[in-house]
């Protein structure tokens, strides 16, 4: 009698930590129903963005490119390309072929930006980036080329052509002094002039236009961009109609939506949990890229530490120690999180890799943190696939037709690593907006072969770049 006491006590306590792990996931998941009003605020903020009287006030900024048209095959030539804002920062040899054997090859180096320099002054900033590309010229052994350079700059740009873009503010991890309100472009300028050497920037480009441009080179239905990686993003091809800020109505322009600040204005703050908001409040920006901050790699390790810490406090892990690891910012990065909720991979690897991050867990332990993980990641794809349904659905009507076939080009440590946000995007997608057939497209190297290619139809487009 004494050991059924004691089981029926041990079923009662299990009982028990169950509720209280089910209460603090719940409000990370969400019904169709919050996924479809999430989808419906996107489509009114994407309208706020290409208004005029709404435009200067509005979270989705929805910025034109001066990106008229995807590339036809007639590009070619030798171009540089810079990488800044994602995973690594890169340079790159792109040697573009037309005609009947068209192709792109190209020659990449990674190069580290330390914290210091990512957070110091902006003339830090792009000294260094400059002195990487000095590095990569001798290297590839192509010193003196004057080449036309297209500048992959991944945060919010205000673009009154496609060789000028003012830093509307940092995300990610980035936070140099005196770059916002600045033209990026002649940052770079000016940098290089300091070091007496000449190149000729002839593009500023956001990745998820290199993205869509990748793309499209191959697949000419491909009008939409999508990264999810670090930070995320999307940029689409709007009719020129529809872009009051932009003079014209013939044709169309790729919009860089910036739908990492959607809900800064509060509009999803009843999704946001107390762990979004500790997240939000522990960045270089508080207050900003709400939504990006529930969507994208460099967030979303931080929102599961939340949790683990907030489920060490109420004594349902780690035996109710919070070790020296859990406090550290940053530690659970986009490939951590992949590799634990990778199906193939045994508990007692989970624990392993918990381990690597210096934290002991049971076997209970390493369920739990999965468990965490997942809820986390599969909200982020769901929130994602919500924003990105707003944007296929007003494609459909811009083209007044019953049903849209469009591609979807898109890039992304999270995207390309995680082993189930692209699946449950897409079914998110699917379902949110079922009169459009959306093929998604893994682009490869957008930010570098994208820029490139930009640079060579502005080039041939413009003739802009020499002056
Ligand atoms: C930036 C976007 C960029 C996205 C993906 C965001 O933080 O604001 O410009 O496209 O990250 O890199
Ligand atoms: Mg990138």
């Amino acid at each position: 009698a004494k050991g059924a006491a004691m089981v029926t006590a041990v079923a009662y306590r299990l009982a028990a930590q169950r509720k209280q792990i089910d209460a603090v996931l719940a409000p990370f998941l969400l019904s169709l129903d919050t996924l479809r009003e999430v989808k419906n605020k996107m489509r009114a903020e994407l309208e706020y963005g290409l208004k005029r009287e709404t435009q200067a006030s509005a979270t989705v900024k929805m910025l034109p490119t001066y990106v008229c048209g995807t590339p036809d095959g007639t590009e070619s030539g030798k171009f540089l390309a810079l990488d800044l804002g994602g995973t690594n920062f890169r340079v790159l040899l792109v040697k573009i072929r037309s005609g009947r054997r068209r192709s792109v090859q190209m020659y990449n180096k990674i190069f580290a930006i330390p914290l210091e320099i990512m957070q110091g002054t902006g003339e830090e900033l792009f000294d260094h980036i400059v002195q990487c590309i000095a590095d990569f010229l001798e290297y590839m052994g192509i010193k003196g080329a004057r080449l036309p350079l297209g500048f992959t700059f991944s945060f919010p740009c205000r673009q009154a052509s496609i060789d000028k873009g003012t830093l509307v503010g940092w995300t990610k991890g980035f936070k140099a002094t005196d770059c916002e309100g600045e033209d990026v472009v002649d940052m770079l300028r000016e940098a290089i002039r300091r070091r007496n050497f000449d190149l000729d920037i002839v593009a500023v480009v956001n990745d998820t236009v290199g993205t869509m441009m990748t793309c499209g080179y191959e697949d000419p239905n491909c009008e939409i961009g999508l990264i999810a990686g670090t930070g995320s993003n999307v940029c689409y091809m709007e009719d020129m109609k529809n872009i009051e800020i932009v003079e014209g109505n013939e044709g169309k322009m790729c919009i860089n939506t910036e739908w990492g600040g959607f809900g800064d204005n509060g509009c999803i703050d009843n999704i946001r949990t107390k762990y979004d908001i500790q997240v939000d409040e522990g960045s270089l920006n508080a207050g900003k890229q709400r939504y990006e901050k529930m969507t994208s790699g460099m967030y979303l390790g931080e929102i599961v530490r939340q949790i683990l810490i907030d489920l060490t406090k109420q004594g349902l892990l780690f035996r109710g120690q919070i070790s020296e690891s859990l406090r550290k910012r940053g530690i659970f990065e986009t490939k951590f999180l992949s590799q634990i909720e990778s199906d193939r991979l045994a508990l007692l690897q989970v624990r392993r890799i918990l381990q690597q991050l210096g934290l002991d867990s049971t076997c209970e332990d390493s369920i739990i943190v999965k468990e965490v993980c997942g809820a986390v990641s599969r909200r982020a794809a769901q929130l994602c696939g919500a924003g990105l349904a707003a944007i296929v659905e007003k494609k459909r009507e811009n083209r007044g037709v019953e049903h849209l076939q469009i591609t979807v080009g898109v890039d992304g440590t999270l995207y390309k690593l995680h082993p189930h946000f692209s699946r449950v995007l897409q079914e998110t997608v699917r379902e949110l907006a079922p009169q459009c057939d959306v093929t998604f497209m893994l682009s490869e190297d957008g930010s570098g072969k994208g820029a490139a290619l930009i640079t060579a139809v502005a080039k041939r487009l413009h003739n802009i770049g020499r002056k």
